[in-house]
């Protein structure tokens, strides 16, 4: 089938997180062909992504064929060199990512198969959700076994204590056997890392999540070590498997987190996921129980682990994509529907 056109639109959120994601949150891409099958994709960059696709990556693609996967890994790879000198990580390569999944959907659609059908013949059903959310007994009443709640340090020793206190709370509502994690968006330096992996032992968690930036490789390998056996676990803010090949040499994380919407789509997390074999590292994608990251992990050796954000359990958001599948007992599977299975809702448009 051949691209006819292709459109990119930054929906009109009304429940947006401040900071950075008001301005460049997630963007939707429609890619029509010449069979009538439409694919659409969900990308990052706000309307400075709308302006990459539909100002730049759009003219690339208008008269392509796309009839298989290794046709939509060639367009991703042209995609990505055409944009290399102002892409590679950041904006431009959360834009592509929103192409990448659209054309995803659509080979999906034209071949009547789900995502991770097309990745594997024997997809993964029924995957273990974790909660992200400071909701602990709510979580553990629908059926979680696995929590993951935040921290942020604002430079008091007081936070020493909220993270202990958080830490029991959750150990204490799900008991012994659940996975306990936490996230730290970047707040954590070394010696914070290291106070608290002390203070925390008892709580034994599962992993710490983004404690320093991901341009600081070097001073998360060393913390490796020392935090055992709680793992370091990261990888949001990192793009493409150029990213992640860094991060496996430098030994700087035991638990990678690509968010397929921005590093580059199924085309990059499926690389990705291969380079995290050949280092014995398990992948649980950033957002992984939303369906772009959900069939990566049932199509692919990620981790049996997949993300459920507090805002999608309370549904205290914009409802833009229709019919996506939400955990039951605490375990989620993507649809049989075709592609990604699921219908924007252009309400938000
Ligand atoms: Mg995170």
């Amino acid at each position: 089938m051949k691209i006819t056109d292709v459109k990119a639109v930054y929906p009109k959120y009304r429940h947006l997180a401040p900071s950075w994601r008001t301005h460049f949150w997630q963007i939707v891409v429609r890619i029509d062909t010449d069979t009538g099958v439409t694919g659409y994709g969900y990308g990052g960059g706000g309307v400075a992504g709308v302006t990459v696709v539909n100002g730049h990556l759009r003219d690339h693609l208008i008269g392509r064929e796309i009839e298989s996967v290794s046709d939509i890994q060639a367009t991703y790879d042209m995609l990505y060199m055409e944009s290399l000198p102002y892409g590679r990580k950041g904006l431009g390569v959360m834009a592509l990512s929103g192409i990448d999944l659209a054309l995803y959907d659509l080979l999906g659609k034209a071949r009547d198969l789900p995502v991770c059908a097309l990745l594997s013949d024997t997809p993964k059903q029924g995957i273990r959700a974790y909660a992200t959310g400071e909701d602990a007994q709510h979580y553990r009443d629908l059926g979680y076994t696995a929590n993951k709640f935040g921290h942020r340090w604002t430079g008091s020793d007081a936070d020493y204590d909220t993270a202990v206190r958080s830490a029991e709370h959750v150990r204490e509502v799900f008991g012994e056997d659940a996975l306990v994690m936490v996230d730290v968006y970047m707040s954590w330096d070394a010696e914070v890392t290291l106070e608290m992996s002390s203070r925390l032992a008892d709580h034994n968690l599962y992993w710490f999540e983004d404690i320093l930036t991901p341009d600081d490789l070097y001073g998360q390998a060393a913390l490796i070590d020392e935090v055992k056996p709680t793992l370091i676990a990261g990888g949001e803010h990192e793009f493409t498997r150029h990213g992640f090949d860094a991060i496996a040499r430098a030994g700087a994380m035991d638990l990678w987190q690509p968010d397929i919407t921005w590093c580059g789509g199924i085309t990059e997390g499926v690389r990705i996921v291969e380079i995290a074999e050949k280092y014995g590292i398990p992948v649980a994608p950033h957002r992984g129980g939303e369906v772009w990251g959900l069939h990566l992990i049932a199509g692919s050796a990620c981790a049996d682990l997949a993300e459920y954000h507090s805002d999608h359990i309370r549904d205290e958001r914009d409802i833009l994509w229709l019919d996506e599948p939400a955990p039951i007992d605490g375990y989620i599977s993507p649809s049989d529907r075709p592609g990604f299975g699921v219908t924007l809702n252009e309400a938000l448009l």
